[in-house]
């Protein structure tokens, strides 16, 4: 059997080069088979482009921010230019900060740590941990999985119409499921929130290494996403949006480069002035490489134009779905239809087949690099595979025997590489 990364017709798009392609080939192949690797959901190869760049930088970098030296000051040059092309990259608003994080997961916990007191926070069931678990210490209101795009606004409204209407509340909603890959009705849930005096997070990991974003334009109030779902490499992310409760919350790490002025009280302790700038919650030395490469990937994407990108990237979604929609034993799961529009990102389980058994089997035998398990969304996938939604099985585990219904499924997602 030949399996080629190159899978679709290629006269309208190509992919875009990816850091690594023609040596892995190779490698993992003898040459003889392409290997796939159609896991972009998890991690994107990053692209050539950025590889490129950040490679051209890397003899130069310095410490950002206190050096006077010219590599200092060439790299804070980088640092805050990448600052401004995220934020045109995103849409941002005049008074949106850009923060820099380690990854979504990262941006979310930031967030949740600079609530307001008493914030209540809505969230459904069917996110991502990292857009479910941050919201640990506020009053969190767990939404039930809806069916279709449009019951998750009433469920939203419904929820929200009941809430405590004075004080401060914060949605956080998934732009494209990692599990389904089906997009999330992000402009009607943050017209929802917002008639209601709440404010909105969006969860971008997978939506912003497939469409165009722009805050501004959905009218949410942040985004937060991942440089390695985003074809730059692993180690950083961006919180970007209202300044307001940023500023006014604890820095998210105490240290250097948050404090704007330290100095010793007369009764032995010390005061602190924290910067008000997105600064506030970026201490210690910052992956300037990692922040370098994050922009280097906005401005790959956006010269590639996303028009192109999601064309080619729909005739893909299309080609797999029809392939396996010819396999009897195969069930693609889905929370809102097969007609939703979705991202690179499917997932199914086939009868008779231990999901984990099945991955390892298209891997070793076909050289198909895909995932397996319960993609971090556990309550998702189990409400999908209709199984008990309060199983406490781990993430990834192999729950079932060969031959056993699967509990857990199978996930191929491609991207911008592809
Ligand atoms: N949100 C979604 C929808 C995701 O798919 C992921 C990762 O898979 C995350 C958040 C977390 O991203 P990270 O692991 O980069 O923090």
């Amino acid at each position: 059997m030949s399996v080629s990364t190159a899978a679709a017709d290629q006269t309208v798009c190509t992919p875009l080069p990816v850091l690594g392609r023609d040596v892995l080939v190779p490698l993992v192949t003898g040459g003889e088979v392409a290997y796939a690797a159609l896991d972009y959901a998890a991690s994107a190869p990053a692209l050539q482009r950025v590889w490129d760049d950040v490679a051209a930088y890397a003899p130069y970098y310095g410490s950002v921010h206190r050096g006077a030296g010219y590599l200092s000051q060439l790299s804070t040059d980088l640092f805050e230019n990448s600052r401004a092309t995220v934020a045109e990259f995103l849409g941002c608003r005049d008074d949106d900060q850009v923060v820099f994080t380690r990854s979504t997961t990262d941006s979310l916990n930031l967030l949740a740590a600079a609530l307001p007191a008493d914030c209540q926070v809505f969230v459904f069931e069917t996110e991502h941990h990292a857009s479910l678990l941050p919201w640990r210490d506020a009053r969190v209101n767990f939404l039930n999985a809806p069916r279709t795009p449009a019951q998750a606004v009433e469920t939203l409204e419904r929820a929200l119409a009941a809430r405590d209407p004075y004080g401060p509340a914060l949605v956080c909603v998934t732009g494209a499921s990692n599990v389904t890959g089906e997009l999330w009705p992000v402009r009607e849930l943050a017209a929802a929130a917002h008639a209601h005096g709440a404010r909105i997070v969006l969860d971008a990991a997978q939506l912003a290494p497939h469409h165009p974003l722009d805050i501004a334009e959905l009218d949410v109030d942040w985004v937060a996403f991942s440089g390695h779902k985003l074809y730059a490499p692993f180690g950083s992310g961006v919180l970007a949006g209202r300044a307001d409760w940023l500023r006014s919350a604890e820095p998210y790490l105490a240290g250097g480069g948050a404090s704007r002025k330290v100095s010793r009280r007369g009764d032995g302790g010390v005061d602190v002035e924290w910067h008000t700038t997105a600064a506030r919650h970026e201490a210690g030395s910052p992956n300037v490489i990692g922040v370098y490469a994050i922009a280097s990937a906005c401005k790959a994407l956006t010269e590639a134009g996303f028009d192109s990108l999601v064309e080619r990237e729909q005739r893909l979604v299309a080609k797999v779905r029809e392939g396996l929609a010819e396999v009897d034993a195969v069930r693609v799961l889905s929370l809102f239809g097969d007609d939703a529009p979705r991202v690179g990102v499917i997932s199914f389980v086939v009868d008779g087949w231990n999901s984990s058994h099945f991955a390892a089997a298209l891997s070793a035998e076909y050289g198909i690099g895909v995932r397996d398990g319960l993609f971090c969304a556990h309550p998702l996938v189990r409400t999908l595979l209709a199984s008990d939604p309060q199983d406490p099985g781990e993430c990834g585990a192999p729950e079932a025997e060969p031959g056993e219904r699967s509990l857990n499924a199978i996930r191929v997602s491609f991207g911008a590489g592809t």
